[in-house]
Order: C-alpha cells, then sequence, then structure tokens
C-alpha cells in the first residue's frame, strides 16, 4: 500500500495578465505554504518514509536551511528523533531555529562538508536515514509530486519555471513532467549571480565547482549541481538564465504585497523571471512559476535587502 504522504496539496492561483512584465497570467503553484515552508517536504518526507518503513529508527540530515527544517518535520510525523548537524559557522539564530523545530542540532566541522560527512558516517554507523538536501532518487520522485498535482488540477500550462540550487527540484519537475507525459515542456532553471552553478555547468559544457557563493540567496548555494541534474540537460529542454539578488528582492517584495506571503529570495528569482526574462516567457501561453518558498525570510530581512539593494 502507498504510504500516505507528508506534504501537502499547495494551492495553484493564477495571476491577473498585468501582474508581470510578460502580460500573461501565469500559475502559481504555492510551496511556500507546505508545513515545512518549502517543497523540501515534498522528496525529503517520502525518503524519510521509505527508510522508516526500512526499519530506520533516526535520521541525520546537515542542512542548517529548509532541507534541514523539512527532515525535521517528517521526523516528528513519523515519531523518530532528528539530528541536524551544523558546522562551527552555522549562526546561533539558525541553530535555535532547528532546535525551535524539535530536532537536535549537532555542531561538527568548520565547513558544511565536514558536517556533511559526519551527518553521512553517523548514519551509515547506527543505520539510520541520512537526508542528502538535493542529490536522491526519492527526493526526485517526491518533489515531482508538485507536477502530479498541477497535472491533477487540469490546469494547462507549456513551461515551468524554477530555481535551481544544487538541482533536487529541477530533476523532480523533469520527472514530474516526464511521468505526466509532458516531456516536451521546457523548463526555464532560474539561479542568482553568485550562486549560478548550474549556469556555469551550462556554458562550459561540464559540471563546474564554483569557488565560492556570493549571492545573499544561499538556499541556492551549491557551489556545484548533481551529476544527474547535468545529466539532464542532454533528455530535456532546459533553459538556464540569472537574475540578480536586487531582482530576486525586488520579486519577493512584489510577491508580499501582491499575495501577502514571504518568500526567501532563492524564490524570488524564480518570480524574478516574469519581469526580467519577460521576453523569454512571452514565447509560452501559460507559464507555470514553481513558488518554492523557504523560511530564512521575515519581514525585517526583507527590509534590510530593500534598503541594501533597492534605495539607491
Ligand atoms: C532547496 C531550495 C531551493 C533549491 O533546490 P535544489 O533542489 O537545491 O535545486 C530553492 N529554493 C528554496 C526555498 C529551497 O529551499
Amino acid at each position: 500500500m502507498p504510504l500516505s504522504p507528508l506534504h501537502i496539496e499547495t494551492p495553484l492561483l493564477r495571476t491577473a495578465s498585468d501582474y508581470s512584465a510578460t502580460g500573461l497570467p501565469l500559475w502559481l503553484k504555492l510551496d511556500a505554504l507546505q508545513p515545512s515552508g518549502s517543497f523540501k517536504l515534498r522528496g525529503v518526507g517520502l525518503l524519510c518514509q521509505h527508510a522508516v518503513a526500512k526499519g530506520a529508527k533516526e535520521i541525520f540530515c546537515a542542512s542548517g536551511g529548509n532541507a534541514g527544517i523539512a527532515a525535521a518535520v517528517a521526523g516528528r510525523a513519523l515519531g523518530v528523533p532528528v539530528t541536524i548537524v551544523v558546522p562551527e559557522t552555522t549562526p546561533a539564530e539558525v541553530r535555535v531555529r532547528i532546535a525551535a523545530t524539535g530536532a537536535n542540532v549537532r555542531v561538527y566541522g568548520s565547513v558544511f562538508d565536514e558536517a556533511n560527512a559526519h551527518a553521512v558516517s553517523l548514519a551509515t554507523e547506527r543505520k539510520a536515514a541520512y537526508v542528502h538536501p538535493y542529490d536522491h532518487p526519492l527526493l526526485w520522485e517526491g518533489h515531482a509530486t508538485l507536477i502530479d498535482e498541477v497535472v491533477k488540477a487540469g490546469a494547462e500550462f507549456d513551461c515551468v519555471v524554477t530555481s535551481v540550487g544544487g538541482g533536487g527540484l529541477l530533476a523532480g519537475i523533469v520527472e514530474g513532467l516526464r511521468r505526466n507525459g509532458l516531456r516536451e515542456i521546457p523548463v526555464i532553471a532560474v539561479e542568482t549571480e553568485g550562486a549560478a552553478s548550474l549556469n556555469a555547468a551550462v556554458v562550459a559544457k561540464e559540471r563546474v565547482t564554483l569557488p565560492a557563493i556570493t549571492s545573499i540567496a544561499n538556499s541556492l548555494g551549491a557551489r556545484q549541481v548533481a551529476q544527474h541534474v547535468f545529466d539532464l540537460l542532454a533528455v530535456h529542454r532546459i533553459e538556464s538564465v540569472t537574475v540578480t539578488d536586487a531582482q530576486a528582492v525586488a520579486a519577493c517584495l512584489k510577491f508580499a504585497d501582491g499575495y501577502r506571503v514571504l518568500v526567501e529570495p532563492a524564490c524570488g528569482a524564480a518570480l524574478a523571471v516574469a519581469d526580467v526574462h519577460a521576453g523569454l516567457l512571452s514565447r509560452f501561453k501559460a507559464p507555470l512559476i514553481e513558488v518554492c518558498g523557504g523560511i530564512g525570510v521575515t519581514l525585517a530581512m526583507l527590509e534590510t535587502w530593500r534598503s541594501r539593494f533597492l534605495q539607491e
């Protein structure tokens, strides 16, 4: 019997045609409203369910961001303890936020890679589940449910706009399109400048490791995309575009005013495409934008970004 999912079915809204510079009504898939605040619960929830069904009694994850929060929410629903391993550089407020979800916070190493390796070894040693933030087939299978929902709702769309970090969401969307017989539908893959590891790979025609992440969109801050995601470039139509941090922030503010929902700049990046790359989207009739959400945003943070990027 299939397990009933830990994520919820999120609303699908249609904007007025004057919402963006495209002049088109846009479909918005509101994954910001997932119980974990982002789409991540789709894949992370499925991965954790599978692991627990196979006997895992604990969950380990190394992300202090939305993947970690999703693991915490999944662990709580499944009744198993969750430990999030973070490097020493993780700010106190992030540690507090993780602890508030009920997950244990363990500090290890000076960079993410060290914390991650520690999470992997703890999980292996204790036969526990390990949650990678973007690189696992069950994550892609879980993320694909967002496309299932849009198809089930009967919405007609002819391209999908999504932001890209390590590419788990992109891989899920491509899988969702394929399993619904929509392999012709292209995906516009958006990154912020300073976090554009997919764009760099497209240009170089091979996977690239960025020397550093310089964008404020830290949920997009994977220095390299997953190998599977790079391989998808050869089999699915994926157009890689970038926006600036300022453009992503402007889109967050516009979305907050228009829909009264806060999203991270990582999500603002996808929303920004309808204004920044309006010409690209105007080639389509009915774009679908994945509003991926994220909890790393408050009104005060948006105000700070507004004064830093938009008032000169
Ligand atoms: C994780 C995340 C992304 C990027 O997802 P990837 O699977 O790493 O590409 C984008 N936006 C938000 C809010 C996220 O949490």
